[in-house]
């Protein structure tokens, strides 16, 4: 054994002896217990992937299986017969949700999905002029979101080369300041209808300073939404008192509430009663007094709910609550807390890991405030073999192209354990162990 070896494998026995301890001494540690976790090679897995599927909940099936049950026993009737009856069931994950982005229950709607909403949102709060037409963006922002975008723009009838201005690391870095992206706002200002970021960025996990461009967007006179896709349930949020105009979010990520879950939407309450802001309705928008009496002029609800379409979708609605109930239970206070110690021993791991190779090396902020859970290791070559061997070795984490592995310890289902067990996988498909 060379001595590199020998100092690797003590100081796995050490990551596994502080796992231990720091196992035994986190409150939130029963959590696991209420989530079924996927099996590989007949174990469960090491799941890191909780940025992109959250594992599913065990109340989950029970909470859906109580709608079915619902749907048998009343049929239509069920839309004021059920326990919860469905004309206003989108309201039991409201106060809960609220409570989570840190916005007023009338600031927020669980409805559709998070590209739609994305767009409902962009139709009210993209409103370009001749003058101010352009839209700042984080660069190599999700797909999704640059092809809402464009296509907003475009429906506009302007060009995306001119209206998207997207913000890239300088040379040498991944990621952003956030000098950088405030002074990119103020030397847009005055052209600039909106500014479109993400909280968390899904590529590189970087945790943006939300309030401070919330701040520099509605000075120069911007608009200023965000897509919480992998902010909400990871970082703690507070979105009334930073002064956003809206923002979008999935549930299927950090919240657990199932493929395909239903997404939720944040409008600022200074927007709440604005009958005439442009918006793209639907009956489920309307005043309820008046949205069984099919009147012919659509007179929009009060708050984030006016922006609904559709009746509600019960089904994955009641997955979400059952998921809520446990964000409830934890408290995103314990949960940051927990993150951020889960997060800096996964960090320590995977630097042990990578030992003396400059061909590897983790592109999300080291400084804690600048980003959630996720870790992402870019690699110069080779990065899918990697990623293939730790799938051969039960461990769940994914890859993005070109070059980038994300691991995501989520704290409300994460050991210290599963990080040390993934440590010295790591570091055995990485070859700096013998
Ligand atoms: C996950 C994610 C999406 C996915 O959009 P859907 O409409 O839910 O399919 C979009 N944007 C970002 C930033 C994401 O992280």
């Amino acid at each position: 054994m060379t001595i590199f070896a020998a100092m690797n494998s003590e100081q796995s026995t050490s990551f596994d002896e502080r796992a231990r301890a720091l196992d035994a001494s986190d409150a939130l540690r029963s959590f696991r217990d209420q989530f079924h976790f996927p099996q590989k090679n007949g174990r469960p897995a090491l799941y890191f992937c909780g940025n992109s599927l959250g594992l599913q909940p065990l109340r989950t099936q029970e909470l859906v299986d109580a709608e079915l049950e619902e749907w048998r026993t009343h049929g239509v009737e069920g839309h004021f017969a059920a326990r919860h009856p469905w004309f206003s069931y989108h309201r039991i994950v409201t106060d809960q949700l609220a409570a989570l982005v840190g916005a007023a229950p009338h600031e927020v709607v669980a409805m559709n999905t998070l590209t739609v909403n994305l767009h409902l949102m962009m139709i009210s709060f993209y409103r370009p002029t001749s003058e101010r037409f352009k839209i700042i963006l984080a660069g190599s922002e999700f797909p999704s979101d640059r092809y809402a975008i464009e296509s907003q723009v475009r429906l506009h009838g302007f060009d995306p080369e001119h209206a998207m201005i997207e913000i890239e690391p300088f040379p040498g870095t991944s990621t952003l300041t956030t000098e950088q992206v405030v002074a990119a706002i103020r030397e847009h200002g005055p052209s600039t209808a909106l500014v479109l970021f993400s909280g968390v960025h899904f590529f590189t996990g970087q945790r943006f300073d939300m309030p401070s461009i919330t701040q520099a967007a509605r000075a120069v006179g911007a608009n200023v939404g965000f897509d919480l896709a992998h902010a909400v349930g990871n970082v703690q949020l507070d979105l009334h008192a930073w002064d956003v105009d809206f923002a979008v979010w999935c549930s299927y990520k950090y919240l657990n509430a199932g493929p395909g879950a239903v997404a939720g939407a944040f409008v600022h309450e200074r927007h709440a009663k604005k009958p005439d802001l442009p918006r793209l309705a639907g009956w489920w928008g309307n005043d309820e007094k008046t949205r069984f009496t099919m009147e012919h002029r659509f007179d929009p609800t009060y708050g984030a709910d006016g922006w609904q379409l559709s009746n509600a979708q019960i089904l994955p609605l009641a997955a979400l609550k059952a998921s809520l109930d446990l964000f409830q239970e934890a408290g995103m206070e314990r949960l940051s807390e927990k993150r951020d110690r889960l997060t800096a021993f996964a960090e320590e791991v995977i630097d042990d890991a990578i030992g003396m190779r400059t061909d590897v090396r983790i592109i999300t902020p080291r400084d804690p405030m600048q980003r959630g859970a996720q870790l992402s290791v870019m690699f110069d070559t080779n990065g899918k073999h990697i990623f293939d061997a730790l799938g051969e070795h039960g461990v769940v984490v994914d890859w993005r192209t070109p070059n980038v592995i994300r691991i995501t310890p989520a704290p409300m289902y994460n050991s210290f354990a599963d990080v040390a067990a993934f440590g010295s996988i790591f570091r055995s498909v990485l070859g700096t162990t013998v």
